[in-house]
Order: structure tokens, then sequence, then C-alpha cells
């Protein structure tokens, strides 16, 4: 299959690899003894494979690409020329704070002595390594007013799955294990998947027209069986819990415990503070609010904080001082919930996030917060005239239209979202939260200039214009990709994940 005839960049002569369609072409570059790699000779006399590796030797050739050096280089040069970044430009991706990561990061992430510190060097030679953690332990637990921390856990639900089973623990230890956790419909899809993984019954308490939590349907439902509330705040529509006392005083006066979502802090950073507000367990996720890489499956951080109640059951090791500042990591907890990931956690995100805090300074937190809360209602403002705002309360971090007027056009969320590639941006969330039908989620974070804000804005409009006029455009969209429109079905449950030989 050569270029379609409509395509846009036809070629001249021949095509070349980089400027087809053809997946054949593009993939398929091996040829039998190519190598992209030269050992010296040897200066040992050569052994037999099958003699040393014994049972580990393999009968036959491994199926890998035999390619040369460059070809290598340039497939996946080529490849990443096809992909989106946040270095290209705005990735409004609601509710996964896409937002930049400052090289300044990634310079001291790479520091040797840092970088290159073994997991297994005993604590009093990895002191350095060990300040670093208890910095950002003693900085997180400051931001977010919570008195104890984990930093081991790998991600947002991960750090969801290590708070719930503090919860199981404590309610255990106090000879109850209680059954159910309650969570609002305006809850990140995965906290009811981690109560449930946790053991849990799952409670769905519906949200009030503001978006909020409804207070008499809570105090209704919350009983002796309550291990918990799950509660994203601010919530996936965007909205501020600003009863959160309230609740937090329901649970407790019942036995039971406030968990906060705290994948949103960017909103809340600076402002205010969870563990003033009754939360009792929460998670961060440093891969998000405190900039570091993020997406494409890359490392991810989901740090635990809790009240003094929870800390004996905390995942092992738990870093202690002694009184001359020296730390080590002590194992000997019994009351620990144990391990959750190997060795501390992702040392190298902690890094990233400790050189983001200490970079910003209190007062830079608190702006980057205020800037990421201005620039979601700056498009809020300059798009509710054209996209249908389903829940008027004050934005936070991020706005959440629906596509209740495009729809009546026949166009959905799914097609605005891929006309927005062809206008060079990365889409928004699509289709979330689930309590807004036809839902377009934007989060545009504070790293947008008001120049970068105004080109999507004109974007956007420019695509409501489109629905008005040319509805057939943005439903074919994207026109200007590599592919076009995938069978999402079949992507999704045949999907061809590895090459084969
Ligand atoms: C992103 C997110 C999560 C999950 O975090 P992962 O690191 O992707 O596991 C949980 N809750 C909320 C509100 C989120 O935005």
């Amino acid at each position: 299959m050569a270029l379609s005839e409509d395509s846009h960049c036809k070629p001249l002569g021949k095509v070349r690899p980089h400027q087809t369609q053809n997946e054949a072409l593009v993939f398929e570059k091996s040829s039998p003894g190519k190598r992209g790699y030269k050992l010296p000779p040897l200066d040992v006399p050569a052994a037999d494979a099958g003699e040393v590796l014994g049972a580990a030797h393999r009968a036959k050739k491994a199926g890998l690409p035999e390619l040369s050096e460059i070809e290598i280089v340039r497939h996946f040069t080529r490849l990443s020329t096809w992909n989106y970044a946040i270095d290209l430009g705005m990735y409004p991706l609601g509710s996964c704070t896409m937002k930049y990561n400052p090289r300044v990061n990634e310079w001291v992430a790479r520091i040797e002595g840092l970088a290159e510190a073994h997991p297994y060097r005993p604590d009093h030679l990895a002191q350095g390594q060990l300040q670093v953690i208890d910095l950002l332990q003693r900085c997180l637990t400051e931001i977010t007013g919570m008195e104890a921390i984990t930093l081991q856990p790998a991600a947002g639900a991960h750090g969801e799955f290590t708070g719930i089973l503090l919860v199981r623990a404590w309610h255990e230890s106090q000879g109850n294990a209680r059954k159910k956790i309650i969570i609002p419909d305006s809850a990140h899809g995965t906290n009811p998947a981690t109560a449930a993984i946790c053991g849990y019954t799952v409670e769905n308490l519906k949200s009030n027209a503001e978006g909020g939590i409804d207070l008499e349907a809570l105090e209704r439902q919350v009983d002796g069986e309550t291990a918990a509330l799950m509660l994203t705040n601010p919530s996936t529509i965007g909205v501020f819990e600003s009863r959160i006392h309230r609740i937090a005083e329901i649970l407790h006066a019942k036995g039971a415990l406030l968990y906060m979502d705290g994948a949103n802090m960017n909103a809340l950073v600076g402002k205010v503070r969870p563990g003033d507000f009754g939360v009792d367990v929460m998670h961060l996720n440093l891969h998000k609010t405190f900039s570091t890489p993020h997406g494409g499956g890359g490392p991810g951080s989901g740090p635990v904080a809790c009240k003094k109640f929870l800390e004996p059951f905390l995942p092992t090791p738990v870093m202690v001082k002694n009184e001359k500042g020296e730390m080590r990591w002590e194992y000997d907890r019994p009351q620990s919930v144990g391990r959750v990931r190997a060795f501390f956690g992702n040392t190298g995100m902690f890094i990233r996030a400790l050189a983001y805090i200490l970079a910003n300074g209190p007062d830079g937190l608190r702006q980057t917060t205020e800037d990421a809360v201005l620039n979601a209602n700056y498009i809020r403002a300059k798009l509710e005239d054209v996209f249908e705002l389903p829940y008027k309360t004050a934005s936070m971090h991020e706005v959440v239209f629906s596509d209740k007027r495009q729809a009546a056009r026949g166009v959905k969320t799914g097609d605005i979202a891929k006309r927005l590639i062809d206008y060079g941006f990365h889409p928004y969330t699509v289709s979330f939260p689930l309590i807004v039908p036809g839902a377009l989620m934007i989060e545009p974070t504070e790293s947008e200039s008001k120049e970068e804000l105004d080109l999507f804005i004109e974007a956007m409009r420019s695509i409501a214009r489109e629905v008005e006029e040319t509805p057939e455009v943005v439903k074919t969209a994207p026109h200007s990709t590599r592919v076009s429109r995938l069978d999402e079905v079949q992507a999704a449950r045949k999907p061809v994940l590895r090459w084969r030989p």
C-alpha cells in the first residue's frame, strides 16, 4: 500500500520507509546476519557455551530482529516523531496532570552518587541518599499536614492499596475488621478497584447537583460496618469538597476513617492541608503534582501519608534517626502491613520530586497551585459559551464540559478529541468522569503560558464551528496523523503488543 491519494505529503520519488504507512516497510526491517555491535577478539580460550550455561543455554537462536546500529537509531527516532509529548505542546489530559518536568530535576536525578547508589549498600554508607529520602518525607508530611509517611508505593493506585491496607490493619487491631467502604460517584475509577482488591464491599454514594457529597445520604449510609470513605478531593469534576470537615466528623462519630485520594493535590498544595481538615490517610502522586516524567508506563511514585495512630502499620522498612542524626532502615515493626515494593520505592522519582519542591520553595509551590487553577478557569471562561458546562461549581485544577450541544449534531466527545490532534494538541480526557455523559475533561496545568492556552482555546472554538458547518471533518478526524481512526474494538480485544519474528 502506498500513500493514499489525498495524503498531503505525497512523495516525489520512491517512497522511503519513514514516509510510508505500510507497516511491513516500517517495522519489518530485520535481515539475517546484520548486527549493531562488535566485540573485541577473544583474549582467553573459547569455552563451550552449553557447558558453562548448562540448562540455561538456548537450543535455538532467539528470534530477535537483526539490524545495524543506525537502523535501530532511525527506527526509534522515527517512532518518537510520530508521538505527542509535553515537550511539544500542551497535554490537557484531565486528571493525569501532564505538567512539564523541569530539566533541573533530570540533572539532579543523574548525579552519579544518587543515580548509581546500590539498594544493597549498608545504611552507614548511604547516608546521603537516606537524607534525600528523609527530607522528601518531611516536605511531604508538612505539605499534607499529616504525621507519618511511606514512600514505597510505585504509583497512585498502589498508594491507595497501601493506604487501605493501613485502614484494614487498624480496624483489625481494634478488634473489628468491618466490611464496607463508601465511594462517591465522583471518585477516580481506581478507588472502587482498590477497595475491592483489599477485600471490602464497595458502596456507591451519589453526588448532589453541585458535584459534592450529599451529607444526609452519607449520614444514613455510615454505620458500624463502614471501614472508610474514599474521597477524591478535588473530585474528578474538578470540584473541591468544601464540607470535608463535616464529612470527617460524620465518619469519625461512627468509628470510620477518611481516606483522601490526593492525586489531585496540585490544586491544593500551599493553600490547604488535608491533615488539617480531618483526613486520616491519603496518597500523593509524585508523578503528577511534583512534576517528574509521567505516562508511557514509566516509573511513578505514590507515597502514603497518615496520622500518627496509623504509623505502626506502615510498610517496612521505615526510616529512623538516632540522636546523632544518623539514619537507618528499621525492619522490626510487628504491626506493619509488610512490604509493598522492592527496596524503598522508586528513588529516582523521590529525587526529582524533591528537586521540584526545593526549586519552587513554599511560595513557588503556592504559586504553581494558583496558576494551575487560574489556567483551568481561564479555559472554562473562554469555552463555556460553546461547550455545555454541567456543573457550575467553581473549578479547581480542571474543567469538565459535556458534548451535549455537539452530540445533538452527531459529533461526540471522542470525535472532538481526535480533531484536536489535527490542531496540534494532545486530546483531553474523553468520556470520564462517568457522571458527566460525553465528558470533555480538560486540565491545562500551570506549565502553560497564556499564549499556548489561547491557541488551545482557538482550536476548541474552531472545532465547535466545524461541528456546526462541516461535522464530517470532525467525525472522520484525525486527518494529519500516520494512522487515522483505528478499529478500537479490535485494538482492545486483540491488541498486537509485540514484534514476532
Ligand atoms: C491518576 C490518578 C490515580 C491513579 O494514579 P496512578 O499513578 O495512575 O496509579 C488515582 N486517583 C486520581 C484522582 C488520579 O488522578
